[in-house]
């Protein structure tokens, strides 16, 4: 990035305090803290009603002194101009400190962690990859894990799949953070210091967010390094190592006062009442990954394997599997499918999936399905094992055949055995992946208010009440996302800063003081948002390694070249125009309606 090129940090700086000269003109004359802040069409607007609200009680002076008429309708007239008066003073000083109300884009209003979607597709689209990145880690320090792993909620409800495939919001997110990394450097400000416990994106998170915020903080991890599920149970071949070293390092590189220690067991090497004694707060970030079994005969044969600790091992290169037959895995979530591909890179020849409902109830992301169908990976559904055979090792599988009792209810609905519909499978293995739980034992150990599924128990603020302890992430939410484990982790941070040093409406402060800064960005030629009649455009496509899958090869490659600032100019900026509300009234002025369009 050219030296020259200003910061978001500075082009907020720059921007509130345009904001704050508006608001003291405001406060003088309406219209002129509008004019100030470049509105010109309402500065003009409120101008001219500045005028007519001097004139007015001019018109009815004349009348009161000089006829002398002080009737109890001239006394209502009056208070009626009062109260006008006040709240359009009151509005549009408002107004010309926040802006007008734009509406959310639906991509950020979807995104767990509120990244600003769509300034930074428009700064990708622009060539400005520095600032996006800045932008992004604003909310989310671990932008190049989430731009490779992400489920991307945003591409759901992106405004273009009204019409054709959505913005690849998580391949832009991707190609910004491939550049120079922001450089930030926290300066400790505040004496109170704070403990994290679990090292995962929820951990080094808040950690983040509270070194940003000036307090000094301790990481305490079972591992030896940081990155929890990150680094021990999502395979290379979907998060290269390299990409998670660069966020971790950032985020630990961040302050002086950021601290990492590996090789602490909560409840074995150290203690919650002490960390509650020692330190001002403490982030409880243990995640949720304790593999749940399945209970049923010969499920202690060897070969019988647990898919967390089988994709552990593998990551971890702390013990070494190769397969030469077929290997069967139980289970439709992520790990099944993380579990199914890595054996595949391990030599087995054939990997099959076994999943008791249909691929529609599968918890695993759709996209993830789809790759591993491409390399190969074969699917059964509505297959529950009954038990696991053989001597010593496991040689076989015997399934049942399952029906769903009843429809539309998710995977919430009832399941039934087909009687007289058993088979046997011959495998080498069986990875076992039904799920995972946080460690209610743990838990209870720790005394920690937890509901029936372990997960801990928290208020809104991510507080255990009447304690010094917070928590998120999957240890809150049970298993979920990376990007909810972030956005937890930043909301933990300032729900703690706010415990620490509680201030006089403190919450309603900052929530006034975040606004998006201008980039400058409403002129860029060729730009969807640019014509008035976007184009229908296909999207571009990410490069892909599906053949001879390795597991320490990247199977999506990113959008390579330019072809990311074309991408990116699919954007429709809905935030700016309002064209995810005004497409689906089909009332935007000059835009067709997506709705008519389509048809
Ligand atoms: C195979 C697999 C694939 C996945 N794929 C995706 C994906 O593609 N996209 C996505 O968004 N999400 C994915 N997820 C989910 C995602 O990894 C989790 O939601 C996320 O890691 C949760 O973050 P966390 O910080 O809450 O917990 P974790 O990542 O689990 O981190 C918890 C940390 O706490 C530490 N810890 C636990 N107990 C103790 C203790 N007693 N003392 C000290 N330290 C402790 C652990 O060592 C760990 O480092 C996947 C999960 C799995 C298992
Ligand atoms: S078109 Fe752009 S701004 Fe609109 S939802 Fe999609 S990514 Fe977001």
């Amino acid at each position: 990035m050219a030296s020259n090129v200003m910061s978001v940090a500075e082009r907020r700086r720059r921007e509130r305090k345009k904001r704050v000269l508006s608001l003291i003109l405001s406060l003088i004359l309406p219209g002129l803290g509008q004019l100030v802040g470049r509105r010109i069409g309402i500065g003009i607007a409120a101008l001219i009603l500045d005028v007519c609200f001097v004139l007015f009680p001019l018109t009815m002076i004349r009348t009161v002194v000089i006829q002398n008429e002080l009737t109890n309708l001239t006394w209502l007239i009056w208070l009626l101009w009062g109260v006008t008066f006040g709240l359009y003073y009151l509005l549009v000083a408002y107004d010309a400190y926040r802006g007008t109300w734009l509406h959310v884009a639906p991509c950020r209003r979807d995104c767990p962690a509120e990244i600003n979607v769509s300034d930074y597709v428009a700064l990708v689209a622009a060539g400005r990859y520095a600032e996006a990145d800045e932008l992004i880690r604003e909310h989310a320090p671990l932008a190049a894990v989430l731009g490779r792993i992400c489920p991307a909620p945003c591409e759901e409800v992106c405004t273009r799949t009204r019409i054709e495939e959505p913005v690849a919001i998580r391949a832009l997110k991707r190609s910004a953070t491939e550049h120079e990394l922001p450089a930030v450097k926290f300066t400790l400000r505040h004496p109170q210091k704070v403990a994290v416990v679990g090292a995962g994106p929820s951990g080094l998170t808040c950690s983040y967010f509270l070194a940003k915020r000036g307090y000094s903080v301790d990481i305490f991890d079972h591992e030896d390094q940081p990155g929890g599920l990150l680094l021990v149970a999502i395979p290379c071949f979907r998060l290269p190592r390299e990409a998670l070293k660069r966020d971790i390092d950032f985020i630990l590189s961040s302050s002086e006062g950021i601290r990492f220690t590996g090789g602490k067991v909560l409840g074995e090497n150290i203690d919650l009442s002490e960390l509650e004694r020692s330190y001002d707060a403490v982030y409880l970030a243990l995640g949720a990954a304790k593999p749940r079994p399945l209970m049923i005969e010969g499920e202690d044969l060897k070969g019988v394997l647990q898919g967390l600790v089988f994709l552990r091992d593998v990551c971890t290169n702390s013990s070494k599997y190769s397969f030469s037959g077929h290997v069967a895995v139980l289970g439709g979530g992520n790990t099944a499918i993380d579990s199914a591909r890595t054996a595949l890179r391990l030599g087995a020849k054939k990997v099959t999936v076994f999943y008791r409902r249909t691929r529609e109830h599968m918890p695993a992301y759709p996209t993830d399905v789809a790759e591993a169908e491409k390399e190969g990976v074969r699917f059964e559904f509505l297959a529950a094992p009954l038990r696991f055979e053989g001597k010593e090792w496991v040689n076989k599988v015997c399934f049942a055949r399952m029906r769903l009792r009843d429809h539309g209810k998710g995977r919430r609905s009832a399941l039934e055995s087909v009687e007289g519909r058993e088979w046997v499978e011959e495998v080498e293995a069986v990875i076992v992946a039904v799920g995972q739980e946080p460690d209610l034992e743990l838990m209870e150990h720790l005394g920690l208010p937890v509901d029936v599924d372990g997960r801990i128990k928290v208020n809104r603020n991510l507080r255990i009440p009447r304690r010094k302890l917070f928590a998120g992430g999957d240890a809150v939410r049970g298993p979920r996302t990376v990007v909810e484990a972030v956005a937890d982790g930043r909301k933990a941070a300032r729900a703690m800063d706010f415990f620490l040093r509680p201030r006089f409406l403190g919450r309603f402060f900052e929530k006034l003081g975040e606004f998006d800064p201008d980039f400058g960005l409403e002129k860029l030629g060729g730009a969807a948002w640019t014509e008035k009649k976007p184009v229908v455009k296909s999207r571009v496509k990410e490069q892909t390694n599906y053949k001879n899958p390795d597991f320490y090869v990247e199977t999506m490659c990113g959008l390579t070249g330019e072809s990311d600032q074309e991408e990116a100019k699919r954007c429709l900026r809905c935030q700016r125009y309002n064209i995810g509300f005004a497409y689906k009234r089909g009332k935007q002025k000059g835009y067709v309606s997506l709705d008519k369009r389509s048809s």
